[in-house]
């Protein structure tokens, strides 16, 4: 597993030496007292990197966006998203059980949706329907194959929120990943979402960890929602540092995950036994074989000749890039796929 070239996803990676001596030399506290001095400046960094107020550590991406619907709205509201959505697909239906909401799907394309899908599935204000509250978009979009908005596509879908009441919730795991593409600022993503999310510890590097960020009121309630989560943390500045680190040395290098995948996705491409490869944005691939060969069946050929991926449907498999995948095993991989069947 050590030796494997591991492509599963962004989570994988251990930290490195350096990042490993910031958390060593971190200064801690108790957290659930706001006394970690490390932790109090990773969210003072956040919230100023968005030009927002505050911004709270959280264990998870899951629990920094289901405080965020839990703070955006009350029971019987309903959320606005798209089908393939995180928040919908892979936090476990929490929407429903943490915040008592409804949820309204939009299909969208690779995971992305626009204004005039949105207006239309705002529900009017009758009795007997749920009271739409919130919408949440996701950039990247990982089911989506890592396809990104730009803010373009996004100021729209802003100006209607507030034209409607609605909350717009950013669930920005690998917002990064898209940055570095679009060359836009993170303030003005802020300037774009009532709220956002990002996570440490995926293509960023880091063990452990997610920032919910926001205005002051919105942080302030977010802060007593975590802990009945059970997500009040005491001396986790040793995990903060790390964030720290990764935001101060991992972002600019996404870039380079972001090649990785594009150059894999166009060897891809033209191999024979390849049906279809989504558009490569991010640092994300996602293809489907053609059949009669199945993603069991070659996920088995890769995991023999070291190469670990995973399966996102009974034909299709995905390649996440990342931080611990060099060069080196890039080029590897190329050959392991350029050699099925041969
Ligand atoms: C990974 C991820 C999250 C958060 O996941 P955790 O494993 O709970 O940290 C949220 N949204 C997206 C789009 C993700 O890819």
């Amino acid at each position: 597993m050590n030796t494997a070239i591991n492509l599963i996803s962004d989570t994988v990676t251990r930290p490195t030496v350096p990042m490993l001596e910031a958390m060593f030399s971190a200064k801690v506290g108790d957290d659930v007292f706001r006394h970690d001095p490390t932790i109090n400046a990773l969210e003072e960094k956040a919230a100023a990197l968005f030009g927002k107020a505050a911004a709270l550590f959280c264990p998870s991406g899951t629990m920094t966006n289901q405080i965020a619907i839990n703070v955006h709205t009350q029971r019987l509201d309903e959320v606005i998203c798209d089908e393939y959505s995180h928040i919908y697909q892979y936090e476990t239906g929490g929407y429903s059980s943490n915040s008592g909401v409804a949820i309204n799907l939009i299909k969208g394309q690779h995971g992305k949706i626009n204004a005039a899908q949105i207006a239309a599935a705002i529900k009017p204000d009758y009795d007997w329907l749920p009271r739409t509250r919130l919408v949440v978009l996701e950039n990247t979009c990982n089911k989506g194959g890592g396809s990104y908005y730009t803010l373009d596509e996004i100021a729209p879908i802003r100006d209607l929120c507030q034209e409607r009441g609605l909350a717009l919730h950013l669930d920005g795991a690998r917002l990064f990943n898209a940055l570095v593409e679009t060359g836009e600022s993170t303030e003005q993503v802020g300037a774009h979402f009532d709220s956002i999310s990002i996570c440490l510890s995926k293509g960023l590097g880091a063990p452990v960890g997610s920032l919910l960020i926001g205005e002051a009121d919105f942080i302030r309630q977010a802060r007593r929602v975590r802990k009945v989560m059970g997500g009040g943390m005491r001396q986790a500045g040793y995990l903060a540092a790390a964030g720290i680190y990764a935001l101060d040395h991992h972002i600019d290098r996404l870039r380079i995950d972001n090649a990785h995948a594009r150059r894999l996705g166009a060897v891809l491409q033209d191999l024979e036994y390849i049906e279809a490869v989504r558009p490569v944005k991010t640092n994300i691939l996602i293809f489907d074989l053609k059949a009669p060969l199945d993603s069991e069946q070659y996920l088995a050929y890769l995991a023999e000749n070291n190469v670990l991926a995973s399966p996102f449907g009974p034909n299709t498999v995905r390649f996440c890039t990342h931080l611990d995948v060099s060069e080196t095993m890039i080029d590897q991989v190329e050959k392991v796929i350029r050699n099925y069947g041969k």
